[in-house]
């Protein structure tokens, strides 16, 4: 036993001192059992309990876990894209302390503590089914069933404690079937951490076949900046490559079929997209009528993807219900980032604006949360560890960087909590050119450094001004205070959560930079040294 086991064994000896054994049946209330429904790029203007103006979705089962518990309507990451956030959630700490900085090159280091971890030397059954990303493979999980890389869609292969296994149909309800197994199967003498982590609706937004033609070929209300222009703002902001007008491949498109799947499968999505698909070339569309014909197509096979994974949502709460499980079981629901559904004219993350920087938290704790509420304090994945260690009743490492949402979800607000956030995005400049920036995000501001390799601007944006963030405000004299104010409180920020070095130039990815010299060979000197 290393040296973590045996101090989270000495917490659980305190710890079940103080509570009297209540893992022994029948004495007292056992530590409550956590279910963290986790999806990939799922979005809240997506969930309909959120309130999007355009009325995407409907989301009934989502909408039921905040309707019996409490909607966070800031919870914000700290690096928009899928592995960092994954790493941050297992760590409680931020991509330059987890070492976890991009979904290029970085390889989770398993040795380094987590919640998990502690979860299951305290005594919990803890497993992880479905998309873990993170390269090494799982610690801290008496059973883990995952998906190796993004996974596919349809027919995943996927790895089960180690081993390769084979499966038929459709990820979303795969992953919820093998976590109702495992819940059915489990250890029943121990609380239980479930990690429930989806693929979907992660590019390329494959949906189910039986929800193909859900929409029945509505258009969509468009967003106000799907023909952003971008002007006044950084080139940081303009010259990127994940728009709906010049990055959408024929997959993104559905002019192609996913991967892997069977005959029969293939045979209820042609009869969906082919006619579609054919009326599509004979209009041989250009300019913003592509991006619109393209925008409403996304639309369609996203929220088709999110609508399978609310059915999911669904089972699982059934399923709590008919074993008994409901009453004593946390039920958090949230994504590894948001997602731009066309605003800015992009798909995809990344950006410290807010659709990317924005993450669902929905928690349901029968008895805790007061049903139907809502918090609109700055919460963040960087707080889940800490959470999931304060539900169990444990001790939170002192290292840990960010703070329990607990007495939020109880409905209290400690006079000390958050007012600001530091955010920091690096991976360049693949895919999709978006160039590395930090920032502090307020209630109301976001101060954002736009730094590598070409550019070196600050931005100021105004959300009670521009709520759709479309002009920058950083060199208006009316905002000379605001912004001095920020920056003092951005470098208090940085020493805070130990950022103050220059990242490693591995932070960025293993893609070359334009005009940056290769890299050595192995014992040769790179050109001009
Ligand atoms: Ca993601």
């Amino acid at each position: 036993m290393n040296r973590f086991a045996r101090c989270a064994v000495a917490l659980l000896t305190c710890w079940l001192t103080i509570n009297q054994s209540p893992l022994v049946a029948g004495e007292t209330k056992p530590p409550p059992n956590i279910v963290f429904i986790f999806a990939d790029d799922l979005t809240c203007q997506a969930i309909s309990t959120y309130g999007e103006k355009r009325k995407l979705l409907q989301t009934p089962h989502m909408d039921r876990v905040a309707g019996e518990g409490t909607r966070f309507d800031r919870c914000l990451v700290t690096n928009s894209i899928c592995g960092p956030s994954r790493a941050t959630i297992l760590t409680g700490k931020y991509s330059h302390l987890n070492g976890f900085y991009n979904n290029t090159n970085s390889k989770f280091d398993s040795s380094q503590p987590t919640f998990p971890k502690l979860l299951q030397a305290a005594g919990y059954s803890t497993a992880i089914i479905g998309k873990w990303h993170l390269i090494s493979d799982p610690t801290g999980f008496d059973h883990w069933h995952i998906l190796p890389g993004q996974g596919l869609y349809y027919n995943p292969p996927m790895i089960k404690n180690g081993k390769p296994v084979k499966h038929t149909g459709y990820v979303t309800d795969i992953v919820t079937d093998l976590s109702i197994e495992w819940l059915k199967n489990r250890d029943k003498s121990k609380p239980f951490l479930l990690m429930s982590q989806h693929k979907a609706p992660h590019r390329e937004w494959a949906p189910p076949v039986r929800h193909l033609g859900w929409d029945k070929d509505r258009q969509y209300p468009e967003p106000e900046t799907l023909f952003d222009d971008y002007a006044g703002r950084s080139k940081a902001v303009s010259d990127h490559d994940m728009g709906l007008d010049r990055t959408f491949t024929d997959l993104d498109a559905k002019l192609v079929a996913p991967p892997n799947m069977n005959d029969e499968q293939l045979k209820g999505w042609n009869a969906y997209y082919e006619p579609r698909n054919a009326a599509y070339r004979e209009k041989k569309l250009t300019g913003k009528e592509l991006t619109r014909w393209r925008y409403n197509r996304y639309m369609h096979d996203y929220l088709g993807c999110v609508k399978a994974l609310d059915d999911s949502v669904g089972r699982m709460l059934e399923y709590l219900e008919e074993s008994g499980l409901a009453e004593n079981t946390v039920v958090i629901c949230s994504s590894d980032q948001g997602f731009f559904l066309g605003e800015h004219g992009w798909f995809d993350k990344r950006w410290i604006f807010e659709e990317s920087l924005r993450s669902p938290l929905l928690v349901r704790w029968p008895g805790v949360t007061k049903p139907g509420s809502v918090n609109g304090n700055l919460v963040s994945l960087l707080d889940f560890a800490e959470t999931f260690l304060d539900i169990a009743g444990l001790p939170v490492p002192a290292d840990m960087q960010g703070r329990s949402i607990v007495p939020l979800c109880r409905g209290n607000t400690p006079a000390d909590w958050r007012k600001s956030l530091y955010y920091h995005y690096y991976e360049f400049p693949v895919p999709h050119r978006v160039r590395p920036h930090y920032g502090l995000i307020t209630d109301r501001f976001k101060l954002v450094h736009y730094y590598k390799p070409d550019v070196d601007d600050w931005e100021l944006l105004d959300r009670e001004k521009d709520p759709l963030e479309v002009k920058d405000f950083y060199k208006d004299p009316a905002y000379a205070d605001i912004v001095k104010q920020l920056h003092a409180e951005l470098d208090q920020q940085k020493i805070a959560v130990k950022e103050t070095a220059e990242p490693p130039r591995a932070a960025y990815g293993n893609q070359r930079f334009a005009n940056e010299p290769k890299p050595a060979a192995p014992g040769k000197k790179a050109a001009g040294q």
